[in-house]
């Protein structure tokens, strides 16, 4: 099986679109995962259906059992985060600001304060527009741990792969150079980098790459509106090639990629548009070179 991870270092650069696009050129033959956890945005253009929801839990929280509490007010003094709050004489627990640390259960006389699995989020098995099977997830507001939560979407899609008996898993991956964006390419069989040719695409393109290279994956790069500046597309190019990186596709600006994503289709289904032929040629590339022997 071939897991395919999409990233950029930074957002903007038409990611998403991109992997959105590549999902519906793919068709049946594989299973997408959105493990852009804490902006989940593919949803707006596969239109999953939302068939399977499960809760994700992880790390503890504190909640007061109200009938044991006598209102000493020992876990308001305790507690360096200002989770506990007072109301009317009620001492309650903010789950927002709750960091889990259990300093006010270990203080509490009556032992009124469980610490609770925390539910951040929710992870999604849902049908999308090509038929395929789309795994997603949404962290709650606030709420951290968005790594887990990319590993649980990883390893929901390839479950689903392994019993639809398909050799290929999409990955929206994390923005960024942190802990989520290490969950998305742990295990990855090839990275696809998106940017563009602007001092802070090429500099955010360096220090993720840093990190695959950390991985010992392979990588193909697509420049996004690489006709703005020509001498930052060289440059990119030029750090390909130094690289081994192979360009898969070098993008034109062009207005149908904004409109594609206005209408709710992505650029592949924008038949009637340039940009659409370039999406395509794009993904055949890197299938190509997917495949490709090390
Ligand atoms: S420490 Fe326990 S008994 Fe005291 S206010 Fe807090 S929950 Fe209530
Ligand atoms: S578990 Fe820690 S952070 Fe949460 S309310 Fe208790 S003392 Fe505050």
């Amino acid at each position: 099986m071939k897991e395919i991870v999409v990233i950029s270092g930074k957002g903007g650069t038409g990611k998403t679109s991109l992997t959105a696009s590549f999902a519906v050129l793919g068709g049946k033959n594989l299973v997408v995962g959105d493990c852009d956890v804490d902006a989940d945005d593919m949803h707006l253009l596969l239109k999953p259906d939302y068939n399977v929801k499960e809760n994700f839990k992880s790390g503890l929280y504190a909640e007061i059992i109200q009938d044991k509490c006598t209102a000493c007010g020992k876990c308001f003094e305790v507690c360096r985060f200002n989770a506990v709050t007072i109301e009317n004489g009620v001492y309650r627990i903010d789950e927002l600001n709750c960091e889990g640390c259990g300093y006010c259960a270990e203080v509490c006389p009556e032992k009124a304060i469980p610490m609770i699995p925390a539910a951040v989020g929710s992870v999604f098995k849902s049908n999308i527009k090509t038929g395929a099977t789309m795994i997603h997830a949404r962290l709650k507001p606030g709420a951290d741990n968005s790594g887990k939560l990319v590993a649980k979407v990883k390893q929901d899609a390839k479950a689903a792969a392994v019993e639809m008996g398909l050799e290929m898993i999409l990955i929206d991956g994390s923005p960024g150079i942190g802990c989520p964006v290490v969950s998305s390419l742990t295990g990855a069989d090839y990275v696809i980098l998106v940017t563009e040719p602007t001092p802070s695409g090429i500099h955010d393109l360096k220090r993720v790459y840093e990190l695959v290279k950390k991985f010992k994956i392979r990588a193909g790069l697509i420049i996004n509106k690489n006709d703005l500046n020509s001498a930052l597309t060289e440059e990119l190019k030029k750090y390909a090639e130094s690289e081994n990186i192979n360009v898969l596709s070098l993008l034109p600006y062009n207005e149908d990629f904004t409109k594609a994503i206005t209408a709710g289709i992505t650029a592949a289904e924008f038949t009637e548009s340039e940009i659409s032929g370039f999406v395509k040629d794009a993904w055949v590339k890197a299938k190509i070179d997917i495949y490709k022997e090390k």
